[in-house]
């Protein structure tokens, strides 16, 4: 039921103080949109989320993304968000849950590629199994990526660019592209509008 997949997001926030969605629910047809929003929060960090199951399956991702295929990525699960938050950018006033900026950083669709023995298997199963390969579609980033679970008790997975024509050692849009696919503001030209 999403009423209580979207409980943890709802009992966390003070939706009247903060200008964040409301977590209405999507009915709609399964979609895949992603999105990583970059956050400004006590610690910086990159929200990654994948469409699932009606609600948009998040992690954070201390480093953010990168490109590089060696590189491992830690991917500490969070609370389902509702889909409508692939929109939110803004800022979430001091004294309220993850208070700092939020810009769009990337956002775009995935192709589900999760296979086990030559089959794809469904991506909530592969969710459940701990390992989900995805293809995004997205301004910044391309190409396959894969979510690998570590350890369950801390919800601590690993993000990781897969090997493909898309993978790039030389390139770190982390650093490199800063600015919001959505408006093309940065965490810096947010705040600056805070006073
Ligand atoms: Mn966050």
């Amino acid at each position: 039921m999403k009423e209580e997949q979207l409980k943890a997001y709802v009992e966390k926030r003070d939706l009247t103080k903060s200008p964040e969605p409301k977590g209405k629910l999507n009915e709609s047809i399964e979609g895949n949109i992603f999105v990583i929003q970059k956050h400004n929060a006590s610690n910086l960090h990159y929200d990654v989320r994948l469409e699932m199951d009606g609600v948009l399956k998040s992690w954070a991702v201390p480093k953010g993304p990168s490109t590089d295929p060696s590189v491992k990525r830690l991917a500490i699960e969070t609370e389902d968000h509702p889909i409508e938050y692939a929109d939110f950018e803004g800022i979430i006033p001091e004294g309220n849950y993850g208070a700092g900026e939020v810009i769009v950083w990337d956002k775009g669709t995935f192709d589900h590629q999760t296979y086990q023995d030559d089959e794809q298997v469904p991506i909530k199963q592969a969710y459940e199994d701990g390992k989900i390969v995805v293809f995004l579609h997205g301004e910044k980033l391309q190409g396959a990526y894969a979510f690998i679970l570590m350890n369950k008790d801390d919800s601590e997975w690993l993000l990781i660019k897969e090997d493909d024509e898309k993978a790039d050692a030389r390139r770190n849009p982390v650093s490199t592209e800063q600015q919001s696919v959505m408006s093309d503001t940065t965490i810096d030209g947010l705040s600056n509008k805070k006073s």
